[in-house]
């Protein structure tokens, strides 16, 4: 996947962002860790990756972890999809994450793992999260949703609904510096 996570990397970098290949989880840990390293206030959200890179604890031991909205100095976060053209797409139930990852934080920092790599555009990056990423999702959070009980998508009414917001970045968002760390490895959903 290095030249899959490569070309994703380049088309990140010509959208705005500051986007770097890592591959391995331990090179993505010790280059967010040193991004980080003068940083007193750090938000989280959608902390399945950052939990497997091992910041998630790291940030937490160092009691710098203070909040999941934008009330932070940097907001560290990963992407449901992100097309092979480098467009980042999010889907948030109260909408906290996609909030802070716009506007608020000084810098916003992304670690997205190859899986989240799609082919096919919006469409295909919407598919996955509604397939991939809602159903595990609602089981951990032990949502009342009809896909945490079949594995499936029923775009459901229930109130406890995960989708409620979606969100795609077509170009880093202006005043918000973002780093986004593409992982050549497997993280999160
Ligand atoms: S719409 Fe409902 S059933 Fe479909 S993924 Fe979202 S929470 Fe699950």
């Amino acid at each position: 996947m290095k030249e899959v996570c490569e070309k994703v990397v380049e088309e990140l970098n010509k959208r705005g962002y500051f986007a770097v290949y890592c591959a391995t989880k331990e090179e993505a840990f010790d280059a967010i860790m040193n991004e980080i390293k003068d940083v007193q206030r750090i938000g989280m959200g959608g902390a399945m990756t950052m939990k497997e890179l091992g910041v998630a604890a790291k940030v937490e031991e160092e009691g710098k972890l203070l909040t999941r909205g934008a009330d932070c100095e940097v907001f560290l976060l990963s992407a449901n999809a992100i097309t092979s053209d480098g467009r980042i797409v999010n889907i948030d139930g109260r909408g906290n994450r996609v909030a802070a990852s716009i506007y608020g934080p000084n810098k916003v920092i992304y670690a997205i793992g190859r899986n989240k790599i799609v082919d096919g555009g919006i469409d295909a990056a919407i598919e996955r999260i509604k397939e991939k990423a809602c159903p595990p999702n609602c089981v951990r959070l032990d949502k009342k949703t009809p896909c945490a009980v079949t594995g499936k998508c029923a775009d459901c009414n229930s109130p406890d609904r995960i989708c409620k917001v979606t969100v795609v970045f077509d170009r880093c968002p202006t005043g918000t510096p973002t780093t986004v760390y593409v992982v050549d490895a497997d993280l999160g959903y």
